[in-house]
């Protein structure tokens, strides 16, 4: 019993009942009494004097701190805390408060193990009724921490999970709200833009670009990018990039990889994805991610990607599907050309624009001569190939602001707009004029030269049927006068409308 006068501790005195000791028994009886009733307590006892050294330990103590009694025995108490100063603010509060209870302190054992201990803390005083030091009774709880750290540790995870699933939610609402807006848009072309903000919005610390497949063999071109550099490429094959080679999404984890793709400006600082976009082995496009130098993509992050690669292929094929079908609606399958439908749209829309601008606008109609015994003297198909040579040069000598339709038959409608009648139909004549050097083969032969008619009115001098309204309908009218004109002038020849020549 390392150096405690007996006496000092008061409580064992003061609880030793009169008949458990005789009058006869030694001082070593009543220290062996007390000693006894200290080592009966299973939990930790600790004696500390008014100086913080310890005076007194049962084995209890030693064995959660590992050292022997005369290791103890005069050591700091505070000392074998993981935190002194809180076991010395304990102390403190004991002697200002006279009792604590529950006071929660962390021993580490010289193995290094932890053990926690809930301490109840009194002081205990000599003869004289000074305080000569403190009592602490450490209760072992540290099952009871464990399962509440591990407690702790359950709920911070579910904390977090329930953030994240908030977050893949928020996710999932974007893709689907993503969904939506694509489906009301009207082309690819509006589609783009709204892609690129939203990717931006998902996958915020990637940069990236969508490539959309065009209709030249193997070719790419870049539709829309978000991010930092590099950029994609405007356009690009598909031997370019290794997803698309591969026909699967294509990590490369290094910069400068042996498989790094060529649709890029320049070499990527970091790693980067393709994903290709294909729906029913149709490719439509490419995703490309690029993370910041020194970081990964995270799981979820491709996951997120690969839904969003979902989305855009599906609303992909179906704008396509639906630009197919309007240029099935407004253009001419034999010519290629823009069929009477998108005339009659078109030029009413063009003709607003002259009045808002007050610019002229002219509009002509070309018919073949004589094609119906071309088609009776070198066969419908014969007819078929002219027809088409007839759009190709047109397409050629127009200008991109003059549209060129098919109106039906053997019949062309051209709209020349910001442009004045003499200019316009001096240019017309050049053109009937080339039109007989035009060189039509068919089944390796060439066809005879062919000879068009051509009217020509202008707005807003012709096809007026009231003062202020000139419709398309008046125009195409005027148009067809004049073409009527041409022709019962002998063909092969331009005619501006008159008023007050015959009916078209
Ligand atoms: P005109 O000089 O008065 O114009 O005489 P034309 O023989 O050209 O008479 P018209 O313009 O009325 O004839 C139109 C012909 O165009 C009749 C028809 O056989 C032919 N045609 C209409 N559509 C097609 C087509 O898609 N392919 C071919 N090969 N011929 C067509
Ligand atoms: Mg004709």
């Amino acid at each position: 019993m390392g150096g405690v006068p007996p006496e000092a501790i008061v409580r064992s005195e003061a609880i030793a009942p009169s008949e458990a000791i005789a009058p006869s028994e030694t001082a070593q009886d009543l220290a062996q009494y007390n000693r006894s009733l200290i080592e009966a307590c299973p939990d930790p006892l600790i004696a500390v004097a008014i100086n913080g050294r310890i005076t007194d330990v049962n084995r209890a103590f030693l064995s959660v701190t590992g050292f022997s009694l005369e290791q103890i025995i005069g050591s700091e108490f505070a000392g074998h805390f993981t935190d002194p100063e809180l076991a010395r603010a304990g102390q403190r509060e004991v002697f200002s408060r006279g009792l604590i209870t529950g006071y929660l302190l962390a021993i580490r054992h010289a193995s290094g193990q932890l053990t926690h201990l809930l301490c109840n803390a009194a002081p205990y005083r000599n003869r004289q009724n000074e305080a000569a030091g403190v009592v602490v009774i450490a209760h072992d709880v540290t099952q009871q921490k464990l399962r509440e750290d591990e407690l702790a540790r359950l709920h911070a995870d579910t904390k977090i999970h329930a953030e994240e699933l908030k977050q893949r939610e928020a996710e999932i609402q974007q893709i689907n709200d993503l969904y939506e807006v694509l489906q009301a848009c009207n082309s690819q072309q509006e589609a783009y833009p709204i892609i690129g903000s939203v990717a931006a919005q998902l996958l915020p610390r990637a940069s990236g670009a969508l490539a959309v497949s065009v209709s030249r063999a193997h070719q790419m071109e870049a539709a829309v990018e978000w991010g930092t550099e590099p950029r994609m490429a405007a356009s690009f094959l598909l031997d370019d990039c290794w997803a698309l080679r591969r026909g699967q999404m294509q990590e490369v984890a290094e910069p400068g990889a042996l498989q790094s793709c060529r649709h890029f400006e320049s070499a990527p600082p970091g790693p980067y994805i393709c994903l290709p976009l294909s729906v029913r082995g149709d490719l439509l496009g490419l995703l490309n991610l690029r993370s910041a130098p020194g970081e990964s993509l995270e799981p979820q992050q491709r996951q997120l990607l690969t839904m969003f690669g979902e989305v855009i292929k599906l609303s992909l094929s179906s704008l396509k599907l639906r630009d197919a079908l309007r240029a099935q609606a407004i253009r001419d399958p034999l010519t290629g050309l823009f069929n009477r439908n998108y005339l009659d749209e078109t030029l009413r829309r063009e003709l607003s624009r002259s009045a808002r601008h007050q610019t002229p606008l002219c509009v002509a109609m070309l018919d073949i001569d004589g094609f119906k015994s071309f088609n009776d003297t070198y066969s419908h198909h014969a007819g078929d190939v002219l027809l088409k040579a007839l759009a190709e040069f047109f397409m050629k000598r127009l200008r991109a602001s003059d549209i060129v339709c098919r109106y039906g038959g053997d019949e062309f409608v051209l709209v020349l707009p910001d442009t004045g009648l003499r200019q316009v139909s001096e240019r017309l004549d050049r053109m009937r004029a080339e039109v007989k050097t035009m060189e039509c083969r068919f089944e390796g032969r060439i066809l005879p030269a062919a000879s068009v008619s051509i009217g020509v009115a202008q707005w807003p001098d012709h096809g007026a049927t009231s003062e202020d309204l000139i419709t398309s309908e008046d125009l195409i009218r005027a148009a067809d006068s004049a073409l009527y004109s041409a022709k019962h002038s002998g063909r092969d020849q331009v005619s501006v409308f008159a008023a007050g020549a015959p009916p078209g």
